[in-house]
């Protein structure tokens, strides 16, 4: 089967890889749209791999054994590997598992590991079936275009009440203002990119605020009647946004944090938390039982399809890189079988 693999520095390429067997409740499936994510940085750094991605839509086309799903069901690939047997995964947060495993942990191979090929493996209770008049492109914003910010936005119970801040607007992020809008909340983002700025207004941000504003956290207090929102949502993986949703947000508010970050974020607990009385917490994805409410949104929000700006077919994955790169785009979508 084609697959992707990195190269070099900037350097991506369609190679040949063995495809991969259903074994036990894993079962293959056949990817019709693989939504792109992080792997720009891989791209970037130049660091050769050949497994990519983790977030998949297809078609199950071989399974080993009866199950949940059978040969012909179209399904969205949940972009992670739980156990199934640790006490979060029995109890359906499965996000959280402490356990996590993988292909090469149950096969002894990466192989069926990669989103950027054209088949891969899963456990069959990590694929829930998609809609028959659903398009796979449009079932793909199921994964981090609206899952992230969807699973935070359930956990703060984000309704048309709030006021909502929403920093860093690259997939996740426009996929945030898309599921707050939907829920009727009224948005203020934040990011530097023109081209985001512009794609969150048109998506149902009211304003849009520049991260490099020194006057920004007033803007928040003064569109806020002194307040501070009620909410806040990280979406960039940065610690100035980080901090800057701790400061905007009004006392007894909540900030999640859904962007990947390893660096330290400066808190100090008796002005920022028990002064303020804030509820801080992480997420990450969302679980199975928001999966419905999830597809609810692709079919209903009147912009959600938007957040698709691209799609590119699987041979031209180093031009859809290096488009990535460049943080002017929404969700693209690649095509494995073009
Ligand atoms: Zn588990
Ligand atoms: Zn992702």
């Amino acid at each position: 089967m084609k697959a992707v693999a990195i190269t070099g520095v900037r350097q991506a390429e369609l190679i040949d890889l063995p495809e991969p067997h259903a074994r036990g409740h894993w079962v293959v499936v056949k990817v019709h749209t693989a939504p792109m994510c992080t792997e720009y940085k891989a791209w970037l750094a130049g660091a050769p791999t050949q497994n990519l991605g983790h977030e998949a839509v297809g078609e199950v086309v071989e399974v080993a054994q009866p199950g949940r799903l059978h040969v012909g069901d179209r399904v969205v690939v949940m972009p992670l590997y739980a156990c199934g047997q640790c006490q979060l995964c029995l109890s359906g947060d499965f996000i959280h598992c402490q356990n996590g495993t993988s292909v090469e942990a149950f096969t002894g191979s990466p192989v069926g590991s990669s989103t950027y090929a054209q088949y891969l493996l899963k456990p069959d209770w990590m694929a829930p079936r998609i809609p028959e008049d659903m398009p796979y492109d449009l079932a793909g914003l199921a994964l981090c275009a609206l899952g992230p910010s969807f699973g935070a936005m359930d956990r703060m119970n984000v309704t048309a009440l709030d006021t909502i801040l929403i920093t860093g607007l690259g997939p996740v992020g426009l996929g945030a203002v898309v599921n707050a809008a939907y829920r009727g909340a009224r948005v203020i983002a934040m990011d530097s990119v023109p081209f985001r700025a512009a794609y969150a207004r048109r998506l149902g941000a009211e304003t849009v605020l520049d991260p490099n504003d020194t006057q920004a956290l007033q803007a928040v207090l003064e569109l806020t009647t002194g307040l501070g929102v009620d909410k806040a949502l990280d979406c960039s993986g940065t610690v100035a946004a980080q901090r800057f949703c701790l400061d905007a947000v009004r006392r007894r508010g909540q900030v999640a944090f859904v962007g990947e970050c390893n660096e330290p974020l400066e808190l100090i607990v008796s002005p920022d938390l028990l002064r303020k009385g804030i509820a801080v917490l992480g997420s990450w994805h969302y679980n199975l039982n928001l999966y419905p409410q999830v597809l609810q949104v692709i079919r209903r929000s009147p912009v959600a399809a938007q957040l698709i700006s691209h799609t590119f077919p699987l041979s031209q994955v180093q031009q859809a890189l290096a488009l990535s790169a460049t943080h002017e785009t929404a969700k693209i979508m690649l095509h494995p079988w073009e």
